[in-house]
């Protein structure tokens, strides 16, 4: 079982598209998914349409021991995508978790009694690097970091970067990083141009070669409780994903050494 967390602390980048979209891609290639909806706002488990009737079990009761991810997990519309959903309990978590010891390897201690039930996990992060995110770091084989092409792209994710290289002193050094995806791609736009060429100048290999563009349908679909990919298949945005997702399955081996070694 690999996990994959889905992290950059602004919001509004693609993360929460990315793993509803991605989720479901990989489960159309056969692979085992499990969802995590790690951001108080629920938008994951809202756009998978699962009701708040539904979420009698979430991510907040995982974090805080009152349940087991495989209690918590709900079976999606899509085939082999399961979603463990939030709710807005897990805002106060952060706060909570103060008193708990070992309030960084809450998440990383409920996976590990997962058996060989998903072969992915993807954590949708909330957008901020607070407990929830780190306690996503630790748990987490590599990070999937999505980044927006606009004026401030690169500032932000330095701040990120160092996150994770604390992390990896601390807690878990064999956290990866699988890629760096550009959303909101547009190619008539010349500032994209010219920040996806920056990104790329500084970070090198890591940025993903499939970009996922400013898409209409991939906005319309969550409002509709489906994944893009399911809403409307053929869309550049989905396509996207689909493309996306391969890339990502192909960097997979290498992410997950540490993982499958330990
Ligand atoms: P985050 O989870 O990082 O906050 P979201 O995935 O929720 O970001 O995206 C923010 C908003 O932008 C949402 O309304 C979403 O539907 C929209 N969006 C995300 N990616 C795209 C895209 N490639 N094209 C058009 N709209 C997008
Ligand atoms: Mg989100």
């Amino acid at each position: 079982m690999i996990v994959v967390a889905i992290a950059n602390q602004k919001g509004g980048v693609g993360k929460t598209t990315s793993a509803i979209n991605i989720g479901t891609a990989l489960a159309a290639t056969g692979q085992r998914v499990l969802l995590i909806d790690f951001d108080p706002q629920g938008n994951a488990s809202t756009g998978l349409g699962i009701g708040h009737a539904q979420r009698e079990r979430s991510s907040y009761d995982v974090l805080m021991g009152e349940a087991s991810v495989v209690e918590a997990a709900i079976p999606t519309k899509v085939p082999r995508l399961d979603i463990v959903a939030a709710t807005v309990d897990l805002s106060g978590a952060e706060i909570e978790l103060v008193e708990f010891e070992a309030r960084t390897h809450r998440l990383d201690t409920a996976l590990a009694a997962v058996k060989d039930q998903w072969d992915i996990v993807l954590i949708d992060c909330p957008p901020s690097l607070g407990l929830l995110t780190i306690n996503a770091m630790v748990a987490a084989d590599a990070l999937f970091v999505p980044l927006q092409c606009e004026f401030f792209a690169l500032e932000g994710l330095s701040q990120l970067l160092s996150t994770v290289e604390r992390i990896r002193t601390r807690f878990n050094p064999g956290l990866s990083i699988i890629g760096v995806a550009l959303t909101m791609y547009d190619r008539r736009n010349r500032l994209t141009e010219q920040v996806s060429a920056d990104v790329r100048a500084v970070l090198g290999k890591v940025v993903f070669e499939t970009v996922i563009p400013r898409n209409v349908r991939l906005s319309e679909a969550p409002s509709h409780g489906l994944p893009a990919l399911i809403y409307d298949h053929r869309c550049s945005g989905s396509e996207a994903y689909m493309a996306l997702a391969r890339e990502m399955i192909g960097r997979l081996p290498q992410a997950a050494k540490t993982a499958v070694a330990a």
